[in-house]
């Protein structure tokens, strides 16, 4: 474990993850409150890793007054249960669904990528598989948050530190920023060394559209290029500095993968499932939800861009180039 040098109250601990994006880190940050930003996957393992890394900064699982939420995924929110009797657990509103299991809102999610997918190209037998994908093992058992914050709103127990809404990877996803010393608790929203994927999700009850997860996302960015930033804590990988030129790289990067899109619509229309596996010919199968995620992402942009066509008329939808 490495602790951070800079900034002597924040403390960050790696647990492994069974799931291809590697380790996640969890930071234990020394506030009024002892809060733990984020908690590991629900495995055997990164529990045991929680606790010896806990143990080496002299706490226990008892001493964390509460868990502050980055977003809902599992590798972030899976151990919640190991605190959900003694500590508070604040964030998104929209970390709820998630987190408590909600049965109305997993039917929610089936039924909607139950109409999705095969507009999208995808045919056959979903529901087990849309099932297991939002139904995994390392899920937290039902737990409930005890703190909602919103957008701009201090984060209670961390004096200091402002929250903002940082919508893309996840719609429940918050970073945490503190202006005396520019430190971000950047969750999955910045990562140095991966893009983050815009994961689809469908809307939420009282909504009727599905959020644009890429245009969310690229809009929180360039709102914390004008946070003054001088290190983010990840929730993978190394700390990143000197963001600006990152950030850079990344919306360069993306206009590629979008014109890389375009360029095959240029030849024939296809459906977004045909694309991605002319994108992703090694994964599109066994990643199929983060493939066809950052597939219809490009989507997403070329369409707010004005250069997509869509066509409607049949059951599987064909995209074309304007
Ligand atoms: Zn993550």
């Amino acid at each position: 474990m490495e602790t951070l040098q800079q900034t002597k109250d924040i403390h960050r601990l790696t647990l492994p993850t069974p799931f291809t994006v590697g380790p996640v880190n969890v930071y234990l940050v020394k506030g009024e409150k002892l809060t733990l930003i984020d908690v590991g996957p629900n495995t055997k393992e990164a529990k045991e890793a929680l606790i010896t890394q806990l143990d080496e900064l002299g706490y226990d699982l008892l001493d964390i007054e509460q868990v502050v939420l980055t977003h809902h995924h599992p590798d972030h929110t899976g151990l919640l249960e190991l605190f959900s009797a003694h500590a508070d657990i604040v964030g998104h509103r929209r970390n709820e669904p998630w987190i408590s299991r909600d049965e109305d809102f997993i039917n929610h999610i089936i039924s909607f990528f139950k109409e999705f997918l095969p507009q999208q190209g995808i045919t056959g037998d979903m529901e087990k598989w849309i099932y297991a994908f939002f139904n995994n093992e390392y899920l937290t058992a039902p737990v409930s948050l005890t703190h909602i914050i919103r957008d701009g709103d201090e984060v209670p127990g961390m004096s200091g530190w402002i929250a903002y809404e940082a919508k893309g990877h996840a719609q429940s996803h918050l970073v945490f920023y503190r202006e005396s010393d520019g430190v971000l608790l950047g969750g999955d929203h910045i990562i140095g060394h991966i893009s983050s994927n815009p994961l689809l999700e469908p809307p939420y009850f009282g909504e009727t559209e599905r959020p644009r997860p890429l245009l969310q996302y690229n809009e929180a960015l360039r709102k914390c290029l004008k946070l003054d930033i001088s290190v983010v804590y990840s929730g993978h990988g190394k700390e990143v500095r000197n963001i600006a030129p990152l950030l850079e790289r990344r919306f360069e990067r993306q206009k590629q993968r979008a014109e890389k899109v375009l360029g095959y619509l240029k030849e024939q229309p296809m459906t977004a499932f045909e694309i991605s596996k002319k994108l992703f010919p090694a994964v599109y199968m066994s990643e199929m939800m983060l493939t066809m995620s950052e597939t219809i992402a490009q989507l997403d942009y070329l369409e707010y861009e004005g250069l997509l066509t869509i066509d409607k008329s049949d059951v599987s939808w064909k995209y074309g180039a304007k």
